[in-house]
């Protein structure tokens, strides 16, 4: 049985890390399902995420409505986690950022974000970008409804990342540790693609799909936890070992 008081902490470790690496600011935020009723999921109240206490942890079905605690006023984009889940059986994490150096990739077409460096593989090579204005018209841009929700849900379709048009992104992943990493990695490789994209004229040879699928299958839970465990230790939070069986897929020169 899941300890539900330790998924809650980390999830506020979680927090932590990400503004920690300026994938989320004052704003954006990171959710988990919860693995005993995989129709709720756990958030924090709104709140910056550098400041969010175990406390501010709240229980969401997917219409966004709150389940028993109620610390305070919700995020108004909590829409993007219930819709998600809801589509996505196979997501255990989401995170909603502005990241700095991907929001220049979801405002043009011509230079698309793609990975670039072995790390950050799991970003995916096909990234669509959803744009609000396309069901919804003129909006202040923010999810604030089960139908905005799931529209960019199915734009996302079965993939780990998509851009949200002169907003930011939202990541998806199997596990917490994972969604974290993937998500500090797209803002990682956002800002070397900049770089890469400056130094010629947009001639890049971003990882090939057969690339992108051999790295993304090698993520272990070594390689999870091994960032994780540094991760904490920066944050100055708990860390909770979890398994670090290196995976079917880990690099086969290990004997
Ligand atoms: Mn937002």
């Amino acid at each position: 049985m899941p300890d539900i008081s330790q998924i809650k902490d980390d999830l506020v470790t979680a927090n932590r890390v990400l503004a920690y690496h300026h994938v989320v600011d004052s704003f954006g935020h990171v959710s988990i399902r919860n693995p005993e009723n995989p129709k709720h999921f756990f958030l924090s109240r709104a709140r910056a995420p550098n400041c969010v206490e175990i406390g501010d942890i709240t229980e969401f079905d997917f219409q966004g409505k709150i389940i028993g605690h109620e610390p305070g006023k919700p995020y108004s984009e909590r829409f993007i986690h219930g819709s998600i889940y809801e589509a996505r059986p196979d997501v255990m994490a989401v995170v909603h950022n502005h990241s700095p150096n991907v929001v220049p990739f979801t405002v043009q077409s011509k230079k698309k974000m793609k990975p670039i460096m072995h790390m950050c593989a799991p970003i995916g090579s096909d990234i669509p970008t959803w744009d609000i204005s396309h069901k919804f018209g003129v909006t202040n841009l923010l999810v604030t409804s089960v139908d905005m929700g799931r529209d960019l849900a199915q734009c996302l379709g079965n993939r780990t990342v998509s851009l949200m048009r002169g907003h930011g992104s939202v990541v998806v992943g199997k596990s917490l540790r994972e969604v974290v990493f993937t998500s500090i990695y797209m803002e990682i490789n956002a800002e070397m693609l900049l770089k890469a994209y400056q130094l010629g004229d947009g001639d890049i040879t971003p990882l090939s799909d057969g690339e992108v699928a051999a790295n993304s299958g090698a993520r272990a839970g070594f390689t999870l936890e091994r960032g994780w465990e540094n991760w904490c230790r920066l944050t100055g939070r708990p860390y909770y070992a979890q398994d670090w069986n290196m995976g079917p897929g880990f690099s086969k020169t290990d004997k």
